[in-house]
């Protein structure tokens, strides 16, 4: 068998931008470090991927055991369909040098029916292209496809006791849709392995496309032409908008003239330019400062950590809802001596314990940072960021705890745990067992307590100023 050229993520890559599939296959070493938060999302896919399965039970598996075996994959497909296997999971297909797996292949009759499965709670156009070139390499490879299927999440999908499969996914048949895009698919193949081809990478100008729909990861090597800081900067200000800003004017001092921006987007390019940090409590927050000066007994900061498992784990929740399982607290003027911590252990749902358990504490009064769970007893210091009260020079993407705590200048001392969406990822890796569970409570402990001393550090911060 010739060895392929592209897969269906290289072909994704390609669709995104022809420069990244270049330097994905050739100049590899350019590349970015993977954020953690992004492993943590790709490896929800893997589960949702197994459930679905159940869907048309009693398949095979041809799938690789690792990525340099997919041809393996593609033999091991050719040697069950003949065979007379009925379910196919993981199937290996090889058409026009691009390797495909398909999730799930279901005989019917002298036909097939394929599926695609996304642990997204709808369908986006990536999921539609990414269809289309597996309707592609199936048809070329000689399968007889009968229905080609996406399999998503149903949002509206309320568990019982037990999970129920059938009401839980959502099956969409798009052969039609898939059936009209195979010339364009049969095109951008050959785009793409011309590209491939060349000497050079192809020549790209950076834009919007870096980020859509997936972050590229070759950015830092794209962008170091950009003199930072640049309008790229500027969190307030949309991505559209940054690239729109950047064609016209290059250099954030320029800026500075555009009188049509927003007082907080001109606040921000202020700041970015002397790279002094903004500080301007409005009347609000100069009062509430100062309460929480005067009653600092009353005054607590807390952490509360949720997750947003795919598959509702407990009975009456939705796949993707909010659901809290750990939090602590630790007087305002303590310190991590005095930190009270609660992870629950996941068997029952945790949410309105916990809420519960923070409720019963009626005579403290609460300061958190990025809160995402709804308590009236909270206030969250993300605010005063939000309404432009302040503002630091490395706040360069957004307003989160890891921005607030580059602007703090607190680094991370702890292994694995950056954010919560990390936090989350151990957690549910906990509850499935992982082998590396007692660490990896101890890290989400860790990262508790460290939230906390944001909380205080910045309340410090402000009580300065
Ligand atoms: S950073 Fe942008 S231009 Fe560079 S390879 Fe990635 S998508 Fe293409």
């Amino acid at each position: 068998m010739e060895k392929h050229i592209l897969s269906k993520s290289t072909y994704i890559k390609g669709e995104q931008c022809l420069k990244q599939l270049y330097l994905h296959k050739k100049r590899a070493f350019l590349r970015d470090r993977m954020p953690a938060e992004r492993l943590a999302i790709f490896s929800r896919g893997t589960h949702i991927g197994l459930y679905a399965q159940e869907l048309f039970p009693g398949g095979i598996d041809a799938g690789p055991k690792h990525p340099t075996q997919y041809r393996k994959a593609v033999e091991k497909t050719t040697q069950l369909l003949l065979d007379g296997q009925d379910v196919i999971y993981e199937a290996g297909f090889q058409a026009d040098k691009t390797l495909i797996l398909l999730d799930i292949l279901v005989r019917n009759g002298d036909q097939w029916d394929a599926y695609e499965v996304k642990s997204s709670k709808s369908l986006s156009e990536t999921y539609y292209k990414d269809a289309a070139l597996q309707y592609h390499v199936l048809a070329n490879a000689g399968i007889n496809i009968r229905t080609f299927s996406l399999i998503h999440i149903n949002p509206d999908y309320v568990r019982g006791e037990e999970i129920d499969i059938h009401q839980m996914f959502i099956i969409t048949d798009v052969t039609e849709e898939v059936g009209k895009r195979a010339a364009r698919v049969a095109i951008k193949i050959e785009e793409e392995i011309s590209t491939l081809e060349s000497e050079h990478s192809p020549k790209v100008a950076i834009g919007a496309h870096c980020f859509v729909p997936y972050d590229c990861d070759f950015i830092g090597h794209c962008w170091k032409e950009v003199k930072r800081p640049a309008v790229f900067d500027i969190p307030s200000i949309g991505n559209q908008q940054q690239f729109e800003l950047y064609e016209q004017f290059k250099t954030i001092n320029l800026l500075q003239n555009v009188f049509t921006l927003e007082e907080v987007q001109q606040t921000q390019i202020g700041v970015q330019i002397s790279r002094k940090e903004h500080f301007n409590l409005s009347e609000k927050y100069i009062s509430a400062i100062e309460q929480i000066k005067n009653n600092k007994s009353q005054y607590y900061a807390i952490k509360i950590l949720s997750f947003t498992p795919a598959m509702p784990l407990y009975k009456d929740t939705k796949p993707y809802q909010q659901i809290a399982f750990a939090y602590a607290i630790m007087p305002i003027n303590g310190d991590s001596n005095d930190v009270k911590l609660y992870v629950a252990n996941g068997k029952e749902n945790p949410h309105f314990e916990i809420l519960d358990q923070i409720k019963q504490l009626n005579n403290h009064e609460f300061l958190a940072f990025e809160n995402r769970v709804d308590l009236k007893q909270i206030f969250d210091l993300q605010q005063i960021i939000i309404d432009n009260c302040y503002y630091h020079p490395a706040m360069t993407k957004d307003y989160s705890n890891k921005s607030l705590s580059l602007s703090l200048g607190i680094k991370a001392p702890w292994k694995g745990i950056e954010s919560d969406i990390v936090a989350a990822q151990f957690y549910d890796e906990i509850l499935r067992n992982h082998k590396n569970s007692e660490e990896k409570r101890t890290a989400i402990n860790a990262y508790l307590i460290r939230e906390l001393l944001l909380v205080q550090k910045f309340v410090k911060k402000l009580s300065l100023n």
